[in-house]
This record gives structure tokens, sequence and C-alpha cells, in this order.
């Protein structure tokens, strides 16, 4: 670490602070509330500023450089959006305001269910889950909730492709069924002959994620929705990877029933950290009725005593799974995906999906000799590789990912999706110029040439870092989280 610690600053004596002149009698303070020995570090507030910009400056993020992290999604997020978002009116309300008082928040939210319920082909929609894997759990109560409904108590198994996302067999056994793999067949589909082997009145449904996380559209969806629901079960469509299809195609169509989206990566609200995000979930007409409460509405008849709540939160929903969060949701991340909508319009949004797939076959193109690509098949927009051929020599993905740092680059997702050997998840999004995608290209073609013949560099990477390779065995199993002087 060459940054110093707050605490190797201080410098006896030095104050960053001024305390007002004492406008009350001195007293002395009780001799035992006294801390004679407290160990804070002493600095100007100058120094106190430049020790925690030096610091921010040390974070890679979105705005510094390209973040090919694969199924993340990490586009530009318009500044724009941050304005829309700070605007009193939005910014200012509270939970518990009265409906006449909040329209133009309420406008919003209902125009933003409508949005997506077009965008997703799926008429019901719930802004309230705060996260993709919340959206997810959602979606699998209303699953649920939908077959207790019909007298069906004998399915108590969901079934989820072995190249899910982690949170897909998390969610369903969360909501107590028995997950089943299906696996995937050489061209990376669902494999469709074990999916109807596996298909049964046992089964609650499928969760699915189209395009699935090796970037690849699902070649058979339409036969994989007619097995699942012939035999009574339900879609479940994983929208993390709505930002390949956005206006080209709609997963209602393709038989959906239920889907989450992540606003945060699809609809480019900024995230990561954990931050605020939103898990909008998307139903079909017949599962509407059990969307959690309250869903924003608008009145049909503008009534004379009703025109100033034109728009409402619907709390009458007799067959609702409930309310899934506080009050109605993380508002400060639907206002950016609204402005976002907004702003790009109808074909705005498909040249989003047109150019970030673009972007990621320009990368599959220009990769394809340097790494080993497991499914060599055009992709959407993410490409997924194998690092296997740098592992026989020594390399391996996780080397290859800090090599990129020392590069400039933040790395792509490694050893995700599992079925993928030393894999390697590269999503550009199509926010990123051509230019910086050669840069990217011609980085990872010098790691390929460097696995080769300077092994030993690669696997020490990176270098260039304040913290170069941790030992994360350790780290994990032994953490050091304070400071010693
Ligand atoms: C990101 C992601 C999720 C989970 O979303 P969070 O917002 O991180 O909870 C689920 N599935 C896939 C495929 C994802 O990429």
């Amino acid at each position: 670490m060459t940054e110093p610690l707050l605490f190797e600053l201080s410098s006896p004596g030095r104050v960053g602070c001024r305390l007002p002149e004492l406008d009350v009698p001195e007293t002395a303070l009780p001799e035992k509330s006294l801390r004679r020995e407290l160990p804070l570090p002493e600095l100007s507030e100058r120094e106190v500023a430049q020790h925690f910009t030096r610091l921010s400056q040390l974070n890679f993020s979105v705005d510094t450089g390209f973040y090919p992290l694969g199924s993340c999604t990490m586009k530009y997020n318009p500044k724009l959006h941050e304005e829309v978002a700070r605007f009193p009116g939005f910014a200012h309300i509270h939970p518990w305001q009265s409906e006449s008082t909040v329209q133009g928040a309420l406008q919003l939210m209902y125009e933003l269910q409508e949005y997506l319920a077009e965008i997703t082909g799926l008429p019901g929609v719930s802004l309230q889950p705060v996260a993709g894997a919340h959206g997810e759990l959602t979606g699998m109560l209303i699953v649920r909730a939908y077959h207790l409904e019909h007298g069906d108590e004998g399915r108590t198994v969901v079934l989820v492709p072995d190249s899910a996302h982690g949170t897909n067999p998390a969610t369903a056994s969360m909501c107590g069924y028995e997950v089943v793999t299906v696996s995937s067949d050489p061209r990376g589909n669902t494999d469709v002959g074990e999916l109807g082997r596996l298909m049964d009145e046992t089964v609650a449904g499928l969760m699915l994620t189209n395009p699935n996380t090796l970037g690849l559209f699902e070649e058979h969806i339409l036969q994989v929705t007619e097995i699942v629901h012939e035999a009574g079960g339900l879609i479940y469509c994983d929208g993390a990877n709505m930002n390949a299809l956005l206006g080209i195609a709609s997963t209602g169509e393709l038989g959906t029933d239920v889907l989450h989206l992540n606003l945060h990566k699809t609809f480019s609200t900024p995230h990561g950290g954990g931050g605020p995000g939103a898990g909008a979930t998307a139903v079909t007409e017949e599962l509407t009725p059990f969307l959690p409460t309250p869903v924003a509405a608008r009145r049909e008849e503008r009534e004379s005593t009703a025109a100033l709540t034109e728009y409402y939160l619907d709390y009458e929903r007799p067959h609702s799974i409930g309310p899934v969060s506080g009050f109605y949701g993380n508002f400060g991340v639907m206002v950016k995906a609204y402005a976002y909508l907004r702003s790009l319009g109808e074909r705005g949004l498909r040249e989003v999906s047109e150019n970030a797939v673009l972007n990621a076959n320009y990368l599959l193109e220009q990769l394809k000799g340097y790494y080993h690509l497991p499914y060599d098949r055009p992709c959407l927009h993410e490409c997924v590789f194998s690092g296997k051929a740098q592992a026989n020599l020594g390399v391996h993905t996780v080397d290859i990912a800090k090599r990129l740092i020392d590069l400039g680059f933040h790395p792509p997702t490694v050893y995700f999706p599992l079925i993928v050997d030393e894999a390697l998840m590269i999503e550009p999004t199509e926010t990123e110029s051509l230019e910086t995608l050669d840069a990217f290209v011609t980085a990872m073609r010098q790691i390929a040439r460097e696995a080769e013949s300077e092994p030993e560099l690669v696997r020490g990477a990176p270098r260039t870092t304040p913290v170069t390779r941790l030992d994360e065995a350790t780290a994990a199993r032994k953490p050091n989280l304070k400071w010693q002087g």
C-alpha cells in the first residue's frame, strides 16, 4: 500500500476546524467523562480533503474506464438522469404524503409500468422489488401463489438450467422449491430432450435466462415454453440480459409468464457496490392479480371529486402476495429509468440493443483466434471465452483478469457461467466507442502473447495498483480489518 493512512499523516496539534466563541459560562466537565487518550488523527482540512480525494481516485468506475463486467451491463449513466432525480418535486417528497400532493410521482410510476409492459409484452408490472434477485423472489412467490390458487399443491420442483445465475436456484430454494438442474446442449441452449423428460406435474416452472448467460439466444425458446406450459408449469424469465432485446423481441410473445428487469442494468441507473437498484417484475394478464401491493394505477373516469387524484396507489388486490418492500421501492431509480426511456424513445431503445449486440460480436470476432470460444456462434450482448488454452501454459483466467487491471481495464466477469472452464464473460455494452473496443482487443491480445512468452509477468499482475495481488484465501479466512499503529 503506497497510500499513507490518515493516522500516519497526523501531526500533533494540527486542527481542521474552529469552534465558535463560547457564549455560555465556562464549566469544567466531570472528570469521569474526560477522554485524554483519544488517538484521533490531527490534520488540517486541506490534508483531509486531499487524502480522501486521492483515495476516491483509486476507484475504477464506469466514468473512468471500460468496464466489460459480463452480465452486469455496466453502461454509461447519462448525467441528465441525476439532474432529473434531484428535481425537488421528486427528491423532497415523503412516502406518507397524501396522493393528491404527489400526482406527478404517481404518474411517473404509472407510465414507467406502462413502458415496461410494452417493452416486455407483459401487461402487469410491479416496481417494488429493489434488486434483480428481489424481483426473482417476487416473481417466484407469484408462481407459487398461482399454483396454490389453482389447488395445485403437488408442484414442488423448479427447473433451472446449468448456465443460470446463482440467484435463480437460490430464489427457487427460498420459495421452498426443490431445484433440479437442466443441462445445456452442445450449442449452449437448454437441452430440450432433457427438459421433456424432467417436465411433469410436480414441476412448478422453469427459470430461464434469455439470452442466457453464455450471451446466446435460446434457439428453441418456443419449444421450451410449450413443453413447460403443456405440463402445467410456468416460465420465469430472468430478464437481466434484456439489453440484447429492447424493441426487438417481446419476451411475453416468446411464452414468458413472469420476468424481472434490472432497471439498474438495462435502463442505465448507476449500480455496483450494493447501491440502490430496482428489479421491476412483469407478469401476464393471468398473473396480474398476484402482484405485490400497491400498484400505481390511473382512474378511468375523471369524476369531478377525483380530479386531484387521477393517479393513485391500488391496495385493493385480494390475491396479491402482499408488499415485498417498504413503501413503493427505490423511487430515485425509477425516475432515472423513466428519464432514460423518455430521452431514448422507441427507436433509441432499439438502437441500444442493436449496438450492444454489434459491440459484443465485434469483440468475439477480434478475440476468437486468441482465446478459446466454447460456443462458436454469433452472440447477443455479451460473449463468453474460455481461458483454457492459457491455463495449459500455467496462466489462469484470474491472472488474465488481474493483468487487464495493469493495462487500464476493468476485468470481465470470470469463472461464470459455471459450465465454461476458465470462463471470461465480456459485455462491452452499447456505450463504448470503436477506439475503446480496439484498445481492449489490443490488451487482450497482448496478454495472450504474454501467456506464451512471459507467463510470470501475467501471474504476478497487477503490478501498477496500490494493492498488488492479494492472497485471497488468507484474506477471506483471516481478514485484517483493523488499523494497527
Ligand atoms: C445481475 C443478475 C442477477 C441479479 O440481479 P441483482 O440486481 O444483482 O440482484 C440475476 N441474474 C442475472 C443473469 C444477472 O446478471
